[in-house]
């Protein structure tokens, strides 16, 4: 048995914190990883940043409902499911992600939970696992399922690198360069050749 994993942000959805920094225009909110490489502190900002601008949960949920996935995601997305079993392991939370997940009909999603107290102040966020996208294609293995994986950033490496095979889908160039040994795909086309490449099964274009 088969099961296609996939990152979510930048390869289904945009980037999620950055679509909401420029729908609300708080500039802040538009750094990333690659700005603050320390997670923590990057959260921590981006928490305190929605407390300023007493944005609630409802707010932010409502912001992010007007966002859509990325032109022909959800086409890619049904192509897989009705070749592989799929699973989107991303680092995003619940919360941030619901309404987009919503538009692409639920598939399954393994990810990371805010803390929201009872007044629909997010206050926290908890981390599922550590190196939860790694652990899980581990624990897929021990349930005997091949695992091929697509990601489009550093944080999936460890996934795709774990897995029976890894593609990266629209990577950044310093990405591509440290990892030579993923086939890089640029449309959801190619994504699925590779797909097609990397299965053992006969399956059908
Ligand atoms: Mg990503």
């Amino acid at each position: 048995m088969e099961l296609a994993c996939l990152d979510l942000e930048g390869v289904l959805i945009p980037e999620v914190w950055v679509s909401f920094a420029e729908k609300t225009g708080i500039e802040g909110l538009k750094a990333t990883t690659r700005d603050i490489p320390d997670y923590d502190e990057l959260m921590t900002m981006r928490l305190d940043l929605l407390d300023k601008h007493n944005l609630k949960l409802d707010d932010i949920q409502e912001v992010i409902q007007t966002l859509s996935p990325l032109e022909g995601a959800g086409d890619c997305l049904n192509w897989l499911r009705e070749r592989f079993q799929v699973i989107i392991l991303s680092d995003t939370f619940y919360e941030f992600a619901g309404p987009l997940m919503a538009q692409l009909g639920y598939p399954t999603l393994f990810c990371h939970k805010l803390e929201v107290d009872s007044s629909g102040k997010v206050t926290g966020y908890k981390l599922r696992q550590n190196d939860q996208k790694r652990e899980a294609v581990k624990a897929f293995h021990k349930l005997n399922f091949r695992v091929i994986a697509a990601g489009d950033s550093y944080n999936d490496t460890n996934m795709l690198s774990e897995a029976e095979a890894g593609i990266l889908f629209s990577p950044p160039a310093n990405v591509i360069e440290e990892f030579p040994q993923f086939p890089v795909t640029n449309s959801y086309k190619e994504l699925q050749a590779e797909f097609l490449k990397a299965s053992n099964r006969e399956l059908k274009p």
